[in-house]
């Protein structure tokens, strides 16, 4: 496998870092590479999704941007992509098969809380 170098990138050996990146739209992970560590980006849903998949996916498929951004359930043994097959048509069904959690719906008395929280700052 090739690691791409990045110049600017010193501190963070990241192939998907949030700061080397434009577009990460484009861009992919395998379980076995490293995540970015920075403490910022820790709370960003996709990356939140790359570690949960490092320990629950076997490495020989990988995820795209898209479904690291997915915000589904993902479970032990969860499967990306196979890198020898066409991605399209996978993905489709990857998707399917993955749905979007529900959103929690806030009630009123829980949302004027965490305004007065906000505003109590
Ligand atoms: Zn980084």
């Amino acid at each position: 496998m090739s690691k791409k170098v990045y110049s600017s990138c010193i501190k963070c050996s990241a192939p998907l870092c949030p700061e080397e990146k434009l577009s990460l739209e484009q861009e992919i992970f395998y379980p076995d590479e490293e995540i970015c560590h920075k403490k910022d980006y820790g709370r960003l849903e996709w990356i939140k999704a790359q570690r949960k998949i490092k320990r629950k996916a076997k490495d020989d498929t990988y995820f795209t941007y898209e479904m690291l951004n997915r915000k589904c359930i993902i479970r032990k043994g969860i499967k990306g992509l196979n890198p020898m097959k066409a991605e399209t048509p996978q993905l489709k069904k990857w998707l399917h098969k993955h749905p979007k959690r529900k959103q929690k719906i806030l009630s009123p008395e829980y949302k004027a809380k965490m305004l007065a929280g906000l505003e109590g700052k």
